[in-house]
Order: C-alpha cells, then structure tokens, then sequence
C-alpha cells in the first residue's frame, strides 16, 4: 500500500445514524477516496454524499458495493481484505444487539487484525483516523510473515 486509498464502509443498524453523521463531517475528505461499501450502509454514504457535494441523485459516486452484511457482505470484505484490496476500515459495530450474521462480523474483524489494516470500530477512532497525516503519505502495514505456517509439515498418514 502507499497511499491510503481504498476504504470500507460498514455499520450495523443502530450505528448507521453515526455513520452518516460521520461522513455528512468528513465528505470532503472521503471523497478523494475510494470506498467499498456493505449494501445498505453503501446506500446511505452514496445518499449522503451526494447531498453534501450538492448534486443530482442520480449521479452515483465512485464505490465498490458489496451486498449487504448479513447477506454476504461481511465476507466479501473479508475476502477483499485478505486478496489486499483494502487500506483501511471503518466499520461501526453494535455493541448491543446480537447480529444473525455475528460469526461473519467476528470473521471480518480477524481478518482485518490479521492483515493489520488500520481499522476503526467507534466513531472517535474513525476521527482519528482519518485525520492521520499517513492519510496522505506511503504507508504499508507489516505483516507477519506465515511462510512457516503455510509450509509447515503435516504428520498425514
Ligand atoms: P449493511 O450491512 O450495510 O448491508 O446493513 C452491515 C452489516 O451488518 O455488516
């Protein structure tokens, strides 16, 4: 990764009016960048973009939408995330509601762990993130290195 560049988008139901209100604050940043979005929260950011620029709604504004989290979302993110496809998340949980799709909220987080993207989960770290002055500067996150996993030796009989 050099620049951050490509950010995802994702908020439970009860966390989408924060997300919103977070992207009504931040639109002018947010759209020099790419964003990947679940389906409904990609809808809301698209809508609320285009409210703040001021234009015509059906213009669409540059975004990977990705089906809605508890249909399969979740895991195209992860899958993206793990392929290196990207920099960063935001991704405002509900902390206090079970999701039916809660294996697959627990999947993305690990990858996004696991590929040590910066990643938020609460709109005050999803303000410092995006303040960052890596924003705009070459940044690649270390990785650990898994070549021993992966060729580990397996006792198969
Ligand atoms: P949604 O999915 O944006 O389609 O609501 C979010 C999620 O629950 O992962």
């Amino acid at each position: 990764m050099t620049k951050i560049k490509r950010i995802a988008l994702v908020a439970h139901d009860n966390r989408k009016t924060d997300m919103v209100e977070w992207v009504e604050w931040n639109w002018k940043k947010l759209i020099k960048y790419d964003l990947i979005c679940t389906g409904t929260t990609g809808k809301l950011v698209n809508e609320t973009l285009l409210r703040k620029m001021d234009i015509d709604t059906t213009v669409t504004i540059s975004m990977k939408l990705l089906k809605s989290g508890p249909l399969g979302g979740d895991q195209q993110l992860g899958a993206l995330i793990s392929e290196g496809k990207v920099d960063m998340l935001i991704f405002l949980w509900d902390p206090m509601t079970p999701q039916p799709h809660d294996v697959d909220v627990k999947a993305l987080l690990r990858l996004a762990t696991l590929y040590n993207i910066p990643t938020a989960f609460n709109r005050s770290t999803a303000d410092f993130l995006i303040s960052s002055p890596l924003m705009e500067s070459n940044y690649t996150p270390i990785i650990k290195d898994y070549g021993s996993y992966i060729n580990r030796k397996l006792d198969i009989k």
